[in-house]
């Protein structure tokens, strides 16, 4: 039986992979150090959970409308007004099974076969996976890490086609942490809408940013700015609900239309137990979050003090989110024991055969000089880990 040729080229997501594969050395006795992980290890905070038990309670287990409860968009609705200063009405809201979900759904409303996507690289990387499930073409645009990986102007404009169709703007960025500032936003709207193209805005760590950034959501700078933008968010980072898959976009009523429609025929409403404690998150004054970002500022610090300090590797400080890029290019070409390392997935294979770590080989976002590392993990993981990076790298010859 020939299979669909479309996605036979789909790859396994490798951080969900590296991550289960961690997990499962784990159970089976081995002191692995991951920093794989694209989550929060913290719980779910308590009054999070009380809602779902009262949703149970209440009996709130049948359907919801496909789009999610009006409950629900209309917190999401006061979220943006309170947080984002974009005022949105609920049926330009649709809640989805995870932001992945959301992102997915985006790129299926708005692509025709050929369309361009724009996906600044380094990038995360399920956005080209996507855009190849809904027959879009990835145009990569390079960004440098003496910009803090962050999109240059003059870049973007000459990236821009008569095909491009959409511009995937990640604020604060996996697997950089870069945050922009406003004036780097108002740009990139300028261009958008002078050139008529989409922002896919994903904003799901926009929670997490450190050193006094604000996050600014693109869609807040003008009317005309929030009508070519999808902004996307959801409760899996911010209140450490990854499990619950809870994802949301905003945008313009004819897109958010089209998505539903898809959704209605796909997955139907998102969790409605999920739903329901979703909407008393966000309804909820935010001590858990700022107590969460403290603690990541903290390793963050540590992390690239620490790796700054190790020979032949470096790091810029991320802004954002709870990853950390760490540049090994000055270790490719060196050998361990009998192993070259030629590339970020030989480093990251030796280091887990040898020191018992995991990271995220650089290849899997466009960026094979690196490898990331997540700072969600505790700070005694994380010592411990690097002082096994620390002795990989002197056992490099
Ligand atoms: N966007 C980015 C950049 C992410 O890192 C993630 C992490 N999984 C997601 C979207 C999706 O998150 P979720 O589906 O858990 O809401
Ligand atoms: N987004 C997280 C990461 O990049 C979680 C894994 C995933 O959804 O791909 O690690």
């Amino acid at each position: 039986m020939i299979l669909s040729q479309k996605n036979l080229g789909i790859s396994q997501s490798l951080t969900l992979s590296i991550d289960a594969k961690a997990k499962k050395m784990l159970s089976e006795g081995y002191d692995v150090i991951g920093f794989g992980a694209g989550e929060p290890d913290f719980p779910t905070p308590d009054y999070i959970i009380r809602a779902a038990k009262d949703a149970l309670d209440q009996g709130m287990t049948r359907y919801t409308p496909s789009s999610g409860t009006l409950h629900l968009r209309q917190a999401i609705c006061r979220k943006l007004e309170k947080d984002n200063h974009i005022v949105y009405t609920p049926d330009e809201i649709i809640v989805s099974n995870g932001a992945k979900h959301s992102l997915y759904n985006i790129f299926q409303a708005i692509l025709n076969p050929g369309d361009e996507v724009i996906i600044p690289r380094p990038y995360w990387l399920s956005y080209p996976e996507m855009v190849k499930m809904a027959d879009g073409v990835s145009v990569y645009l390079n960004t440098e890490e003496d910009n803090s990986f962050k999109i240059r102007i003059e870049e973007l404009r000459k990236a821009v086609t008569p095909k491009t169709k959409a511009l995937v703007l990640n604020n604060p960025s996996n697997p950089c942490g870069s945050v922009y500032e406003k004036h780097e936003l108002a740009a990139i709207a300028g261009l958008a809408v002078e050139r008529g193209f989409y922002i896919v805005s994903d904003e799901i760590y926009e929670e997490l940013t450190y050193d006094g950034m604000q996050h600014v959501s693109i869609a807040s700078l003008s009317e005309e700015v929030k009508e070519v933008t999808l902004t996307v968010n959801g409760m899996s980072k911010a209140y450490a609900m990854t499990g619950w898959r809870i994802g949301y976009t905003a945008g313009p009523r004819h897109v958010i239309k089209i998505m539903s429609n898809i959704q209605s025929h796909s997955t139907s409403n998102p969790n409605s137990i999920a739903q329901y404690a979703s909407s008393a998150a966000l309804d909820a004054p935010k001590e858990q979050i700022k107590h969460m970002v403290q603690e990541f500022d903290r390793r963050r610090l540590y992390m690239a003090e620490k790796i700054n300090s190790i020979p032949y590797l470096s790091c810029i400080k991320p802004k954002g989110a709870f990853y950390m890029m760490m540049n090994i290019s000055k270790a490719i070409g060196k050998r361990y024991g009998d192993t070259i390392i030629d590339n970020s997935l030989t480093f990251a294979d030796a280091l887990l055969e040898s020191q018992k770590v995991t990271v995220v080989p650089g290849m899997a976002f466009g960026a094979d000089n690196y490898v990331r590392l997540s700072y969600a993990i505790s700070m005694d993981k994380i010592k411990k880990g690097l002082d096994r990076i620390e002795k990989f790298m002197s056992e490099l010859v």
